[in-house]
């Protein structure tokens, strides 16, 4: 059984957010992926540098008149992420209705990226066409906890406060919301992030239930970009294939973002370590104190992650000069951490993950 999905987001020549995000996870999964690019940028917009094209409404609609126009219009689901014109989102409500009205039971998975930590990255002007237009027409709403408070006008300082926004939102309209992160602490401590789900059934006679989880993961002490378009994607995935399970489906989807963020921190960190002229040039006060140093050759023998410690061996070649010390060196400022690049998700790395993800994160039914 084919099943279609047409996504729009952003695309990025270098690196992974939006449909750069979804598409590929998708189609491993055995998903037919149509994807609208609502911007082409170089790279996403956390680094220090970006440059591209945005799609305007007019230019979504051409596109979408084309599918339309040959007839191949017909979809089973929509997923929708990070926009910032409001006459776009527009649009794409339009989009939906109509691909609703030829497919009663195509499932709309909307993210309203619209910030995160108490500020909008995006216009404010986006928050009541999401409010009072798209979140009426979505099934399936990932907002993080700013989000979900912008869209209701409500604030999360406990667990209840969260499950009432959830239920507040599942009366705008989807069956299904997912906090993807909050502020809440762990019942395990603070090394944990802390996402909630709610879902609403019918069951086989008739009657109705709700399905409330609480999912935690280990928080790993760096900031992702794209991993929330990868979560989105990941759980349309799952809930298709767990459609009245979104303990299973949330278990499935955080346990493939875990092995992603996984090789994603360990392969960043293992650049740094190869990683030599920043540290070479941290190191340049050696050469002072070792007048035999004339041109320093550094060569990193091993190595212990972030806090930059070194087991050096210093090599002058002009002088026969050799020594093997340790050097607990503290580099200060940037160049500490991985940088936005080092940090790209390994995505095609990770496609055997994707596929079949060990199960290492159980959720809580509430
Ligand atoms: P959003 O703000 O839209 O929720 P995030 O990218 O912050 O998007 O989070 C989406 C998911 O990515 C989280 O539910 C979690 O599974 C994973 N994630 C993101 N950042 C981290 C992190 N630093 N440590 C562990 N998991 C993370
Ligand atoms: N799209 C673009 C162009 C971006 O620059 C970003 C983040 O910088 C995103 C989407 C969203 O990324 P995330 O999944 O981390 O929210
Ligand atoms: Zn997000």
């Amino acid at each position: 059984m084919e099943c279609r999905v047409l996504s729009i987001q952003s695309h990025v020549v270098r690196g992974y957010v939006g449909n750069k995000s979804a598409t590929f996870p998708l189609q491993v999964l055995g998903f037919e992926v149509d994807s609208i690019n609502s911007v082409q940028f170089s790279n996403h917009t956390g680094y220090a540098h970006w440059k591209g094209q945005v799609l305007t409404a007019e230019e979504l609609n051409v596109l979408y008149e084309g599918i339309k126009l040959n007839n191949v219009n017909h979809y089973d689901y929509i997923l929708t992420g990070y926009t910032r014109d409001t006459s776009f989102l527009e649009t794409v409500v339009d989009i939906v209705q109509e691909l609703k009205r030829l497919n009663p039971k195509l499932v709309y998975v909307c993210d309203p990226v619209m910030g995160d930590q108490g500020s909008m990255y995006v216009p404010e002007n986006i928050l009541p066409v999401y409010r009072d237009q798209v979140v009426a027409v979505a099934d399936i709403l990932t907002p993080n906890q700013f989000e979900a408070e912008l869209l209701t006008g409500r604030t999360i300082s406990t667990e209840k406060d969260a499950l009432d926004v959830m239920e507040l939102l599942h009366q705008m309209g989807p069956d299904t919301v997912v906090l993807t992160s909050t502020d809440l602490t762990s019942p395990h401590g603070d090394q944990f992030l802390v996402a909630l789900g709610s879902q609403k059934m019918v069951r086989t006679d008739g009657s109705k239930s709700t399905q409330k989880i609480r999912i935690e993961m280990p928080k790993v002490d760096a900031v992702f970009v794209g991993t929330g378009d990868l979560f989105t994607a990941m759980l349309l995935a799952w809930s298709h294939h767990h459609p009245n399970d979104l303990k299973a489906a949330c278990e499935k989807t955080v346990s493939v973002l875990h092995h992603v963020i996984k090789r994603t921190i360990t392969y960043a960190n293992e650049i740094l370590q190869v990683c030599k002229p920043s540290f070479i040039s941290g190191l340049g006060g050696w050469s002072q104190t070792i007048p035999q140093v004339k041109k320093l050759d550094v060569e990193v023998l091993s190595w212990r992650g972030y806090t930059w410690s070194a087991v050096v061996r210093l090599v002058g070649r002009t002088a026969k000069f050799s020594k093997t010390t340790e050097a607990a060196y503290e580099m200060a400022g940037p160049g500490k951490r991985p940088n936005p690049a080092q940090l790209e998700l390994r995505m095609v790395q990770s496609k055997k993950d994707i596929e079949d993800p060990d199960i290492v994160v159980e959720a809580t039914i509430l």
